[in-house]
């Protein structure tokens, strides 16, 4: 097509160096999935390819970020942009030297009404290059009129003439999405430096993944064009691009962009509500993939799971529901080794605290609710159950037939069958009381009970025939 071509992709120069990725977030609100998302694919890439993982704060717009955004996951591998100026104010210089970056003096009222003139005459609505025809006496009268230039990037999309830019493909071959092209001629030269001498993102950025040694950068799909415009900057800098992937971003059911400054869906509030790591981790990788979003146990294991080519292109949309989904599946799965120092920060310890979490972990939501059915197997009911006269008649009949101590793993079994056979009762009428009594509550899946048992030791206030103190041998079962 005649179009020039500035790059090729450097996948093949990355993969022969140690593998080095990023998480670089803008500390300008709080973590959310979606940015979580970038965070895992990374780590995964790393863990897969046996490579560094840096975490790294975007923090040079010091308005927009703060200190409480930017509280450092990982402390040992954490850099902050804000500390590192001078190695951007050498890159700026070298740039400088080179006649790449220039300075402009517009406002933003002159921009605007510029590209709308431009847009009238059919002209793409990018910068014109009218700062680089500035002569010395102009750039002096601004000067002396008080105006601060901001430094603008010349991109290579010409042969001679900055002013007439033709085709010039950016191409790299992306971890995510394939062959990807930006043409430079369809973007603005962009602003590096503000006329405050403070930086936009995109400098920075290309110096510290040139000074950290970064061989793949996984990022948004929202950077797809930065992309394009970072490569001509790593060139321009002598350097080798690295390797680049753009996953598809994340909506919410209704389509909306997720967004750091509403605060919903963050990290934080999803810890909060009790949500297991795993869970966030299971979807946030999978969702929008080939692959069935299911509970994956650990991060090892969805790591063999992981493959950025498999993302798709388009948005996908995150729905909490699932989450919560996946929440209980692995509660349900989760072995007692992995659960056991959480539970005891519950007060959940002992010799029964392990068959008390195989029996309960079915049962729960969330890991805390299992705080609940520890107090009602070791203190009876938390609530007391509304009985019919019927019930009560058939609670305490079923009570008289309790097997003989001790009781073993069949009790459960053995007790319900002679209620069953002793009484007109079964199914939901049959459990329905019971589970009534001994939980207080009406609803709720099966609960597997393995305790201690005793009979009869408390007695509801309001009824002192019936006893609520069924407990079940640590190997018996009961089915409510
Ligand atoms: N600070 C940028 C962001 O939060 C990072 C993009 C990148 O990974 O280069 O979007």
């Amino acid at each position: 097509m005649g179009a020039r071509l500035v790059n090729q992709g450097s996948i093949r120069y990355a993969l022969s160096m140690t593998v080095t990725v990023r998480f670089a977030p803008s500390p300008t609100g709080r973590i959310h999935i979606g940015n979580a998302r970038t965070a895992l694919f990374n780590w995964l890439f790393a863990l897969k390819n046996k490579g560094r993982f840096i975490q790294r704060f975007d923090d040079t717009d010091v308005a927009r970020s703060t200190q409480e955004n930017a509280d450092p996951i990982f402390p040992d591998a954490t850099d902050y942009q804000s500390k590192r100026f001078d190695i951007y104010d050498a890159a700026v210089e070298r740039l400088k030297k080179a006649g790449l970056l220039y300075p402009c003096y517009e406002t933003p009222e002159e921009l605007d009404l510029r590209r709308k003139i431009r847009r009238t005459r059919g002209l793409p609505p990018v910068y014109g290059r009218e700062a680089l025809k500035l002569s010395a006496q102009e750039i002096a009268n601004h000067e002396a009129d008080g105006r601060r230039p901001h430094w603008r990037f010349l991109l290579p999309n010409f042969s001679s003439d900055p002013q007439e830019p033709e085709r010039t493909e950016i191409r790299w071959d992306d971890l995510v999405r394939g062959e990807e092209t930006v043409d430079l001629a369809s973007v603005s030269d962009p602003v590096l430096v503000r006329e405050d001498g403070t930086y936009l993102y995109t400098l920075p950025s290309v110096v510290d993944d040139i000074d950290m040694g970064v061989t793949h950068v996984i990022r948004g799909d929202d950077h797809v064009t930065n992309t394009g415009v970072q490569i001509a900057i790593f060139k321009a800098l002598g350097a080798e691009p690295p390797a680049f992937g753009h996953h598809n971003l994340l909506t919410t059911t209704t389509g909306e962009g997720l967004s750091k400054r509403t605060g919903s869906l963050s990290i934080e509030s999803l810890r909060e509500k009790g949500v297991e790591p795993m869970a966030v981790a299971s979807l946030a990788v999978l969702i929008g993939t080939s692959e069935n979003v299911e509970a994956v146990p650990t991060l090892a294991e969805l790591a063999e799971r992981f493959d950025p080519a498999a993302t798709s292109k388009s948005a996908a949309k995150f729905d909490p529901d699932e989450l919560f989904a996946l929440n209980r599946t692995l509660l349900h799965r989760m072995p007692f080794a992995q659960a056991q120092d959480r539970l005891q920060l519950l007060g959940i310890a002992g010799e029964q605290a392990e068959p008390f979490w195989n029996a309960v972990r079915g049962n729960i939501d969330r890991l805390p609710d299992a705080v609940f059915w520890w107090r009602v197997l070791r203190e009876g009911p938390q609530s007391t159950p509304e009985l019919s006269d019927d019930d009560r008649d058939f609670l305490r009949h079923s009570f008289d037939l309790l097997p003989e101590e001790p009781w073993d793993a069949a009790v459960w079994k053995e007790w319900t069958g002679r209620i069953r056979e002793a009484t007109d009762r079964k199914g939901k009428a049959l459990f329905m009381p019971l589970r009534l009594v001994l939980t207080g509550l009406s609803s709720g899946r099966s609960l597997q009970i393995y305790c201690r048992c005793w009979v009869g030791k408390e007695r509801w206030p309001d009824d002192p025939d019936l006893p609520v103190g069924v407990r079940f041998p640590l190997d018996g079962s009961g089915l409510l």
